[in-house]
């Protein structure tokens, strides 16, 4: 047996062996763990299957094991995750850390900086939040305005972030903000990295028409930061962002892999509810179906496509920005059609009369217009691809 098969039948083994029967289902959204400090378990089920892959290295599996991770180089990654998909393993838990900050980390952070914030992250003991965007900074990222200045051995920051996802609920957060002049505006930007509980911090969170939302606006008062938390060198964040972001886009793109609360299961709904086409209107939602269903198919292997190049250390900023593109859009796709399956079904807030899967629809269905926005509109997301994988000329 080679290296890669012993590996896989290992791996096949002791997920069988430790991954509980109830983490093999659908995510319900309240059932979600995030790590750090305030770390809550809503049953045992959740806690054994946190800590098995804790202590396995498996919350960051590709990450060297010396910053905590576990040590898999890209075969060996494929394999755990294929063979996670095949139980339908849930993520043991969710961490913008892990899939956003760390690999920026441990490509330009300092080897301090690794061991003190690596370790931690990927034993799942800090909440991270993104404070990319402000009000007037959003698509047009670079012209943010939060400074930091520095003042002996810290920097003081001033000024405000918007739709900060959780950051009434996160332990740290990392921070683009303005280190030097405005022009030009790209040039002045550094990443820092802030404990919450600063003094001066504070979070409001931001209420919105659905009545659930996770977004906060975060105030910046003075707040002291020692320098020796700016990662990378001063006035040079916007590369870390543009790494950070593609982190995040790739992250955005691989959801439907992972057993999140937005996952819908095509194949389980259109079983449950796909009429037998008698009518020319169900002729075309067996239409939309298939189509939904190769397109599926053919964004899941060429993410997988993407995920190889990536390993092999190739450029795949392109692919990233189409990939984020096209799985945002095809899921609103999808989920049009599950909703207008479904019927009156799908019409469900909450409280009786709908079963507890088809309330999450509901959800995922709006959240699947968010995601079209989140980590850059699909508008920006066509600049880019125009841009950057055509080279067609900026508009002016
Ligand atoms: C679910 C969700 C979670 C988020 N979480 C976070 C978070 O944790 N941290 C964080 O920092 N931010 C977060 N965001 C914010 C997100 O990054 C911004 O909403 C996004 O970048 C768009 O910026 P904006 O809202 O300022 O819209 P704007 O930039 O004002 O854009 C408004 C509209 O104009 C279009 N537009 C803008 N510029 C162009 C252009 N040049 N060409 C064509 N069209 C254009 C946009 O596509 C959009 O339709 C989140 C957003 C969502 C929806």
């Amino acid at each position: 047996m080679s290296d890669l098969e012993a590996f896989r039948a290992e791996t096949r083994a002791w997920l069988e062996a430790n991954c509980p029967a109830s983490m093999r289902t659908a995510m319900p959204s309240d059932e979600m763990v995030w790590g750090g400090r305030n770390l809550e378990f809503k049953h045992e089920d959740q806690r054994l299957w946190f800590e098995r892959m804790r202590d396995k290295g498996w919350f960051c599996p590709d990450w060297p094991s010396e910053y905590g991770g576990g040590g898999l180089d890209h075969q060996h990654l494929a394999i755990l995750e294929a063979e996670m998909r095949r139980l339908r393993c849930r993520p043991p838990q969710i961490n913008l850390g892990i899939w956003m900050l760390g690999p920026v980390l441990l490509e330009y952070a300092s080897e301090e900086q690794k061991q003190r914030f690596l370790p931690p992250m990927a034993r799942g003991e800090v909440r991270w939040c993104q404070g990319f965007s402000e009000p007037n900074a959003g698509s047009d990222l670079a012209s943010l305005r939060t400074s930091a200045v520095l003042d002996g051995d810290d920097y003081v920051i001033n000024g405000t972030k918007i739709w900060t996802s959780y950051g009434n609920k996160s332990d740290w957060m990392y921070a683009l903000v303005r280190t030097g002049p405005m022009v030009p505006k790209q040039a002045g930007i550094s990443l820092i990295v802030l404990d919450m509980q600063s003094p001066g911090v504070t979070v409001t969170p931001i209420d919105l028409i659905s009545g659930k939302s996770s977004f906060c606006q975060v105030f910046f008062d003075n707040v002291r930061v020692p320098k020796s938390q700016l990662i990378g060198q001063v006035n040079e964040g916007w590369k870390l962002a543009k790494a950070l972001l593609q982190h995040e886009r790739r992250a955005m793109s691989k959801f439907s892999e992972f057993a999140l609360p937005t996952h819908f299961d095509l194949d389980e709904f259109l079983q449950r509810c796909l009429p037998q086409p008698t009518s020319a209107d169900e002729v075309v939602l067996h239409q939309r179906a298939i189509a939904c269903m190769m397109n599926e198919e053919a964004y899941s292997l060429t993410n997988r496509r993407m995920t190889d190049s990536l390993r092999a250390r190739q450029d795949v900023s392109g692919l990233m920005a189409i990939s984020k593109l096209v799985h945002s859009e095809q899921e609103r796709e999808k989920f049009e059609l599950l909703l207008e399956l479904l019927g009156h079904e799908a019409l469900g807030w909450e409280g009786q009369g709908f079963s507890p899967r088809d309330l999450e629809l509901t959800g995922a269905w709006l959240m699947s217009y968010a995601q079209t926005i989140a980590g850059g509109s699909s508008e920006v997301q066509l600049n880019v691809i125009a841009k950057r994988v055509l080279g067609l000329p900026d508009a002016k």
